[in-house]
């Protein structure tokens, strides 16, 4: 409050002492006209704000028109004060205190009484005696009217001038050093005056020395009105600045037009990372930071503000980082003020992570439309009043309807109206309706909707409160349906019952034992045949594991290892096994699996069981049958070769006594009893032969020479040998082809076949042409096979099997000798070594035997 000025020099006012002096040079009036003055172009830019402002604004404006009135008057009051001789006079000469006697005191002259009573405040004199005493000398009667305390009674004791109390020690104080050092004493503070009201009080007083002490003359103006403005100036500035320096937007003012230098621009700016001070420095610090897409359009706005008095756009602003905000931008023309042009005040906003929001809320919703324009089902939904509120692409093509027709309609009145046996179906019992009014949620599997076309089709559908907002526990704004026409499911549902139907039927009916079994080995399914089969009920099978029907651990282990590394590989898995029956009985069944899906060997597995209990009888009585065939055989066998070994002796015998006979009758025998005689022999003989045959057939076989590896020509060879003779008195030629194959077996019986064989082509040869014999080999899947043909007479066509029987010869007694065992024992022989023998032939140009000799084991040669 106290203030002590830099000053000009000022002649003293008294003679008293040279004594430098300050004069006051503007008025705290002033000084409060001077800063509202300044305030002005925040004030302007205030204007774009707020309505509110605004009107703060003007309110303004016309207290700082009647602050600038005030301060014009107070200066030239001041003016006046300056020019008026110095108040008060100078002391008087009198030595007495004048303050111990005010009444005695010379009274001021007119001139001063005069302006006393004119100047709008109260004139003074203090005196400041030496010790610190101090008080009034005189004071103008105004102080009646400014402090409600008469100027007599101040003189007798100034602690009567009703100042606020924290500031008298000030007011003290202050008098005190002006009069010790000689300088202008300036107060400002508040008296209370009688009728309550603080004034705000100046004073001024200049000190005079006197030989008393140091006189003060001074006035005290009231200045409460001026003190009232620029408080509330300043507390308006205050409000501007907080304002301006927290508001999220930005104001800024420049002249209207396109590149002018702001003359304003907020704090606020700092958001964007800029300083308001730089920007301020910028011609163009606006449009070279709108985003250059939008800078034309920008630009253009703003040009037509002038025209259009305010604006709104929005546009990209550049931060000082370079990333680009959305911004919203009003302008408003505005007075410069002081007859300034007009100034574009704008408030620029950052809309970025509004104009993102909006961005993303649009997006969600392209999205959810878009979801639900491609959803299969169809959806719509339904106010509380059943009004289709929406519906998406699907709900009109099952329909038929057009979204127009949709739209607005009553959806239970549009699609929904009759049950499926064509009763009407009542919107007070439709789910859909019952949802939006009762808020819950309700799942409809059988139902028909209706299309335009007039026909029905089977829906399955979901009834959702559709609730408005947040508003989670009020009732239901409505429901949303989501359907599906199931005409289409209902359809592969019945064949799927059917197909079902069919397989239970198949299942049931089948001739032979059906069990599915999961992948854990349970029996999952069982069908008649095999419950009966095994002596079980179907619940005493389905669920146990396959163990319940396996006779033991074992064949559990050994089906798991053979049959499933099989099964995954998508093969069938076919096994002959025993399996146990209820009652502890082993049944022989035939099992063949196979996975129900390859793809999935966790779906399990079926299994086929066939009973084959009557096939393996069968098979163990024929086994037994042949077992029993083979003991006879080997019986006969063994009697063909004990009779014919010991039918020799007996027939040596006869034979012997016949000769005997014929010696010692040859002297009394007719011709014809030697006739007789000789055929006695002749027949000993023959059946002797046939004996010696016999006897060869049963030893096929019989020898227990070891089988080995032959070199088939050298058999031929020896076979050749043994019949050279014969061969030779025939005119016969045999061929035999190169490279005969080794084969497997007993040497002397392969001799045999090749010697009964070839020795039959000489024998049965054509009596026209000699015997020509050709030995031939050739590969056969079965091994090799030989083939012995010759030129002779063949052999009838039905005759051709009858051949290799015992005993069994085509021609009369005598014509060819032999006795019908020969192919006989070769069939044996060939049929031993595992192989077979047939015959073929053209009667009268010759036959061929052929044969067929499994190949010899071992590397062949
Ligand atoms: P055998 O020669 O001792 O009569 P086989 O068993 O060797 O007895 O022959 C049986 C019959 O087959 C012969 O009696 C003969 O009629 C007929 N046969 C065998 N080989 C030939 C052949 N190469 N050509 C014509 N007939 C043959």
């Amino acid at each position: 409050m106290r203030k002590i000025r830099s000053s000009v020099m000022r002649p003293p006012l008294a003679a008293g002492g040279a004594i430098m002096l300050t004069a006051p040079t503007a008025s705290a009036a002033e000084s409060v006209a001077q800063s509202a003055h300044m305030a002005a172009p925040w004030l302007w830019a205030a204007a774009g704000l707020t309505l509110g402002v605004v009107a703060t604004a003007a309110a303004l404006r016309s207290q700082l028109r009647a602050a600038k009135d005030r301060a014009a008057a107070l200066e030239s009051r001041c003016a006046a004060l300056e020019a008026a001789p110095p108040a008060p006079p100078a002391p008087p000469p009198e030595p007495e205190p004048l303050a111990s006697a005010p009444e005695d005191r010379a009274e001021p002259d007119v001139g001063l009484a005069e302006l006393a009573a004119a100047v709008p405040g109260v004139m003074f004199q203090w005196i400041e005696r030496r010790g610190g005493d101090g008080g009034f000398a005189w004071v103008s009667p105004r102080s009646t009217e400014v402090f409600g305390v008469a100027p007599e009674r101040l003189l007798e004791d100034w602690t009567r001038l009703p100042i606020h109390p924290d500031e008298r020690e000030l007011w003290r104080a202050g008098l005190e050093t002006a009069a010790t050092a000689g300088v202008d004493w300036e107060f400002e503070g508040r008296a209370l005056r009688g009728d309550g009201l603080a004034r705000w009080i100046k004073g001024v007083a200049r000190p005079v020395q006197t030989a008393d002490g140091v006189a003060l003359n001074g006035v005290f103006i009231d200045f409460t009105s001026e003190r009232m403005l620029r408080d509330e100036t300043d507390r308006l500035r205050n409000r501007m600045d907080f304002l301006l320096n927290f508001s999220p937007a930005i104001i800024c003012a420049a002249p209207v037009g396109v590149g002018k230098r702001p003359t304003f621009i907020s704090a606020g700016v700092r958001q964007f990372g800029y300083e308001a001070r730089r920007l301020l420095a910028e011609n163009d610090w606006w449009a070279s930071r709108v985003h250059p897409d939008d800078r034309a359009r920008a630009m253009a706005a703003l040009d037509g503000l002038g025209k259009a008095g305010a604006l709104e756009l929005s546009y990209r602003f550049r931060a000082a980082d370079g990333a680009w905000r959305w911004v919203a931008d009003r302008r408003v023309l505005a007075p410069g003020g002081d007859g300034r042009p007009m100034e574009a005040v704008g408030a620029i906003v950052d809309v970025t992570r509004a104009a993102e929001a909006e961005r993303a809320a649009r997006r969600a919703q392209e999205r959810l439309e878009m979801v639900l324009q491609s959803a299969g089902e169809g959806i719509y939904g339904v106010d509380r009043n059943g009004r289709v509120v929406f519906v998406n692409a699907a709900a009109l093509a099952m329909t038929g309807f057009s979204r127009a027709e949709f739209v607005a309609s009553n959806a239970h009145d549009l699609f929904h109206h009759t049950r499926e046996d064509g009763s009407p179906h009542l919107a007070a019992d439709c789910p859909v309706y019952r949802t939006a009014h009762d808020g819950l949620a309700r799942v409809v599997a059988d139902d028909v909707f209706w299309r335009k076309d007039g026909d029905s089709f089977p829906v399955e559908y979901v009834a959702a409160p559709l609730r408005d907002g947040d508003d989670e526990s009020g009732a239901p704004a409505g429901a949303v349906v989501v359907f599906r026409d199931v005409t289409e499911a209902r359809r592969i549902r019945r064949e799927l019952e059917s197909s079902l139907r069919k397989w239970e039927a198949v299942l049931a009916g089948s001739p032979v034992g059906i069990a599915v079994v999961d992948s854990a080995r349970r029996i999952i399914r069982v069908n008649g045949y095999l419950t009966e089969m095994l002596g079980y009920r179907e619940e005493e099978m389905v669920g146990r594991s396959t163990r319940l029907v396996l006779p033991d651990d074992s064949s559990f282990e050994r089906l798991m290892d053979d049959a499933y590394p099989r099964l995954r590989r998508g093969e069938t898995y076919r096994v002959e096994m025993e399996l146990r029956r209820a009652d502890g009985r082993l049944v022989w069944a035939s099992i063949t699996g196979s996975l129900l899906d390859v793809t999935d060997p966790a779906t399990g597995g079926v299994w086929v069981i066939e009973d084959i209990s009557p096939r393996k009888a069968q098979e163990a009585v024929l086994q037994e049958k042949t077992r029993e065939l083979e003991r006879s055989n080997a019986e006969l066998e063994a009697f063909a070769y004990v009779a014919s070994h010991d039918l020799r002796h007996p027939l040596r015998l006869v034979n012997s006594y016949l000769e005997l006979l014929e010696r010692r009758l040859s002297g009394v025998l007719t011709d014809e009893t030697r006739e007789f005689l000789a055929f006695a022999r002749g027949g000993a003989k023959r059946m002797d032969k046939l004996i010696v045959d016999l006897l060869e057939y049963s030893r096929v076989g019989r020898g227990d020479r070891p089988w080995r590896r032959l070199e088939s020509a050298e058999v031929v060879d020896h076979a050749r040998q043994v019949l050279a003779f014969a061969v030779s008195d025939a005119d016969g030629e045999i061929a035999i082809e190169a490279g005969l194959p080794t084969v497997f077996g007993d040497e002397i019986e392969l001799e045999r076949l090749f010697v009964n064989l070839i020795g039959n082509a000489v024998k049965y040869r054509a009596p026209d042409r000699p015997p020509r014999v050709a030995l031939s080999v050739a590969p056969h899947a079965e091994g090799w096979l030989f083939t012995v043909a010759d030129n002779g007479i063949g052999i009838a066509a039905g005759q051709l099997e009858r051949v290799f029987g015992i005993f069994q010869r085509l021609h009369v007694e005598g014509a060819y000798e032999g006795s019908g065992v020969g192919l006989a024992v070769c069939r044996k022989i060939v049929e031993r070594h595992g192989g077979r023998i047939w015959a073929e032939s053209v009667e009268g140009e010759g036959s061929a035997f052929r044969f067929i000799l499994p190949r010899a084991p071992g590397p062949e040669a």
